[in-house]
């Protein structure tokens, strides 16, 4: 099903969407990479992926904050493999701060990355999408699509009106073999994550176990982060055969975290 594909994931020089792209490399998808590491660090994933799966990959380091950026990257798939099938709307970023203090320009760019870039490489890929009869479309949400926390009112905005976007294109492409669906994660292990351990740790005279445990995995009854590999499981099912009549869903990986 994905064999001979082309997959776009956003911000997939890092983290989940790195976990993403190369799984579906290595089920025989042509990848085009995105996203703003160092571009010498992105060429490395690049080959690596291209000599270990044989497949074709390509990088764009399309900065998608603008409507620009986000049909450069989807023009970028078209013109190098002739289609876009599947779309992992996936970058994203993070501020965390009281509404009342919340920078302008903070909010602006949440919302500009967060959502808006979907909106802007959905539009551009849907129309290939369309003409071939099947596409799959996937949206990057957050346990934070579903509930709040306090202090990320941006991030928050964001992924519920993420959820919200993905119900209504599932809706609008529901006869044209082409799925749309939210994927809800609770704590990813993420090097963005991992990285912030040993300050926090350091901060609070605890251990790291104890700041996994009791700081950041709090909301999360299994008190284990998710992993890459897990979302790039349910990535990879999204694409399958078996899940062409799943639409319009969104599906939580987050360790129990929205059931409470
Ligand atoms: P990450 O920081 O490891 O990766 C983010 C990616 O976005 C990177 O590839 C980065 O280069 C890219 N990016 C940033 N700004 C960009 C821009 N202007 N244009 C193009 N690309 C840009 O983070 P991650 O943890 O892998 O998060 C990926 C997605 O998963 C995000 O949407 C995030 O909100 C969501 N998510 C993460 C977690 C978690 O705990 N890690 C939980 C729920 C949801």
């Amino acid at each position: 099903m994905i064999k001979g594909k082309t997959a776009v994931v956003t911000g997939s020089s890092s983290g989940i969407g790195k976990a993403m792209a190369s799984r579906f490399a290595a089920e025989g998808a042509n990848v085009v990479l995105n996203g703003i590491e160092k571009p010498e660090d992105v060429e490395e994933l690049r080959a690596g992926l291209e000599k270990e799966h044989g497949i074709r990959a390509i990088y764009s380091a399309a900065n998608l904050m603008t409507p620009e950026g986000c049909k450069e990257l989807i023009d970028a798939g078209l013109t190098e493999f002739g289609s876009v099938d599947i779309l992992v709307n996936n970058a994203g970023i993070q501020f965390v701060s009281p509404v009342e203090d919340f920078p302008d320009e903070k909010w602006q760019a949440i919302i500009n990355l967060n959502l808006s870039s979907a909106f802007y490489t959905t539009k551009a890929a849907i129309p290939g999408m369309k003409e071939k009869g099947w596409g799959r479309l996937i949206n990057i949400a957050s346990a934070h699509g579903l509930v709040a926390s306090p202090f990320k009112s941006a991030y928050v905005a964001a992924k519920h009106g993420i959820v919200g976007f993905t119900k209504t294109v599932a809706l609008e492409l529901a006869t044209a073999g082409v799925t749309a669906n939210a994927i809800c994660p609770g704590y990813v292990w993420t090097p963005l994550v991992e990285k912030q351990i040993p300050d926090t740790a350091k901060a609070r005279g605890m251990t790291e176990e104890q700041v996994k445990r009791d700081v950041i995995l709090d909301a999360q009854p299994t008190k284990e982060f998710v992993t890459v590999e897990e979302i790039a499981d349910l990535a990879c099912f999204l694409c399958s055969d078996g899940a062409r009549n799943i639409t319009g869903a969104h599906l939580s990986i987050d360790g129990g975290w929205t059931a409470e």
